[in-house]
């Protein structure tokens, strides 16, 4: 394959070398051409009659001529003018002229040299066409990298805080070291295994690390690899991935972000034809294999709610394994695993930070230890402090620093107030997560940001948390309008992300008491399955004016926080605009020194 693909390489340069080439070759002769004067051609036929001509040549229509004292001229003939003019050459002839014709100039040497390269690289990219199409380049046809057992280093100790997961792919790596045994005893294996999660919790993780630890072949393939543009592609390489699997007495194919392929069909998007033709495919192979053959399917996909049904039924992934997010034990371990990489301070405590990163996933935490290393690094450090730490994690929560942004002293102003608005209704509602950090350093994309962070792992939502949400995020427009009597494009993602909580309290939550605990389908929200109820237009009226009330109750609840403590977000404000960033105890402090109700 590596040969293939430098060889490839080779024929390119050449190719482009050639057109160069060529392309200088013909500026050359343009070039040349110019040294020999160009003159009309009566002037010819002048030089003719007088006898001064000693050399004619043709070619093609051009006739190259010498006169007797050397000089050399070019002339363009009329068209045809040689061998239409019958006199012509016998006159030449007459006159002792020596006469020569050029059939083949080097024009046209030229012209056909450039006729012929178009020609090749046509039929390359014919070539290449058909055989892409037709499935023929093993290397584009099917791109499943079969894992060598002893190549991939990832073992089970490398993957944390999934420990059910990790205990039931453990019995497929068993099945797949001792088939016989296990058939032996009439276990049956399952054909497909699907490990489901978010993003980022290690199921591409957990696939390579059963690939280090059974020892038998295993073929990766991603699900974005079968989507292609030409028709069949995909349910070809299909077929080939499963034609090499069958090959070994036992094998597992690793099909990750399947979603990509398995997305329920009859959708209307350009390629859907053939992701159709591709998942059909799929389908047929893994009903072609018996369940002790030995071949395993396993697949990974954070969306199993977009996936074809058809796949789920028994004998193909009908065993579902779920990589969640990791608690806070599990976050400490990960952690662990990949602090063993870096040198850490003797005071650095993992479990520590392990609980102050509560919906932190696998990827997060190796991400938190990887920036807290580079932060260490750019302080001129060796070894990983809190410190470093600290800072990785509001980098990971909250985006990069754009300390280079410039800010006008208004928009300063503005974000301060603003701030000040999401942090007062948060410290003060009784349900909502305790406030991490107001700044009014630019991070992300944001000007401004005002973190919360749980004090420990949250898997569901209160109704109270949702409504307390949405008046922080309506807290910040409000300072805005209260303090500096003015609205901004600024509070647009905190409209947007309260709409969204509001219409997902109705819409997935049942959490309206007007409209009950019903899932409703609304254009707003777009599920992709078909999943809950489709609505009437008066129902949809309904669900538009619950979404618009909640919004609007959290609109109020933030309005009326904020006037009674307009001196805390005041004082709030005049500190960020000193200090840019206050913790959660400098927010305890001023809210203290200025407000009558006390803070949560
Ligand atoms: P997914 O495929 O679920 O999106 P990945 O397996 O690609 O997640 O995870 C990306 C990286 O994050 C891994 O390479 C690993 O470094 C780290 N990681 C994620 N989950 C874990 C875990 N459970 N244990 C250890 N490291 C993890
Ligand atoms: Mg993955
Ligand atoms: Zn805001």
């Amino acid at each position: 394959m590596f040969f293939r693909k430098s060889s490839r390489r080779v024929f390119w340069l050449a190719a482009v070398l050639a057109l160069i080439l060529v392309a200088a070759l013909g500026v050359a002769r343009s070039r040349g051409g110019e040294r020999i004067a160009q003159v009309p051609f009566s002037d010819l036929l002048q030089q003719l009659d007088r006898g001064a001509v000693a050399e004619v040549v043709v070619d093609g229509d051009a006739l190259n001529f010498r006169l007797t004292d050397g000089r050399a001229y070019r002339t363009m003939a009329p068209a045809n003018y040689v061998t239409a003019n019958a006199a012509f050459v016998p006159e030449l002839a007459k006159k002792k002229v020596r006469f020569d014709v050029r059939t083949s100039s080097d024009q046209t040497a030229y012209s056909y040299g450039a006729l012929a390269l178009g020609l090749a690289f046509m039929g390359l990219i014919g070539f290449t066409l058909f055989r892409v199409t037709s499935g023929r380049i093993p290397a584009l046809e099917s791109k499943t990298r079969e894992a060598d057992a002893h190549a991939s280093t990832v073992t089970f100790d490398d993957v944390a805080g999934v420990d059910e997961a990790k205990e039931e792919v453990k019995e497929i790596v068993d099945f797949l070291r001792e088939p016989g045994r296990f058939s032996a005893i009439g276990g049956r294996i399952p054909k497909g295994v699907l490990l489901v999660g978010p993003p980022g919790t290690g199921k591409t993780l957990l696939a390579k690390s059963i690939a280090g630890e059974a020892k038998a072949p295993f073929l990766f393939a991603s699900g974005s690899d079968f989507v292609e543009m030409y028709a069949g592609v995909g349910a070809s390489r299909i077929r080939k991935l499963f034609r090499d699997a069958r090959r070994h007495p036992s094998c597992i194919i690793f099909v990750d972000e399947l979603d990509a392929v398995g997305r329920s069909r009859g959708g209307n998007s350009l390629s859907h034809e053939e992701r159709e033709q591709t998942l059909n495919q799929l389908l047929v192979e893994m009903d072609g294999f018996a369940p002790n053959q030995g071949v395993v399917v396993i697949a990974a996909t954070n969306r199993p709610d977009i996936l074809d049904p058809a796949l789920l039924r028994p004998g193909r992934f009908d065993r579902q394994v779920t990589v969640g997010a990791p608690d806070v034990k599990g976050r400490e371990q990960i952690l662990r695993i990949h602090a063993k990489r870096v040198a850490l301070d003797a005071e650095v405590n993992l479990r520590q930070i392990a609980r102050g990163t509560p919906g932190f996933s696998g990827a997060e935490l190796a991400n938190l230890v990887n920036e807290a290393a580079l932060f260490a690094v750019r302080c001129g450090r060796q070894i990983v402090t809190d410190v470093d730490f600290d800072r990785a994690r509001d980098k990971v929560l909250m985006g990069a620093e754009r300390k280079s942004l410039s800010m006008s002293e208004h928009e300063r102003i503005t974000c301060a107030y603003h701030e000040s608005g999401h942090a007062i209704v948060a410290a003060l509602l009784p349900h909502a997560d305790p406030l991490h950090k107001v700044t009014i350093i630019p991070r992300g994309r944001a000007l401004g940001v005002t973190m919360q962070l749980p004090e420990g792992d949250r898997h569901t939502h209160t109704r109270e948390f949702l409504e307390a949400q949405i008046a922080i995020l309506m807290g910040g427009r409000i300072a805005e309008e209260l303090f500096l009597r003015q609205m901004t494009s600024g509070a647009g993602n905190d409209i947007e992300r309260a709409t969204d909580i509001a219409r997902r309290m109705v819409c997935e939550f049942g959490m309206s008491a007007a409209l009950g605990p019903l899932a409703y389908r609304t254009p707003g929200n777009p599920w992709e399955t078909d999943k809950g109820a489709g609505i009437s237009e008066a129902t949809a009226h309904r669900v538009d004016e619950e979404v618009h009330d909640l919004v609007m109750r959290g609109y109020e609840t933030a309005r009326q926080m904020i006037a009674k403590n307009r001196a805390a977000v005041s004082a709030m404000a005049e500190e960020l605009l000193l200090v840019e960033s206050l913790d959660a105890e400098a927010i305890k402090a001023v809210i203290a020194k200025s407000s009558s109700v006390p803070s949560n």
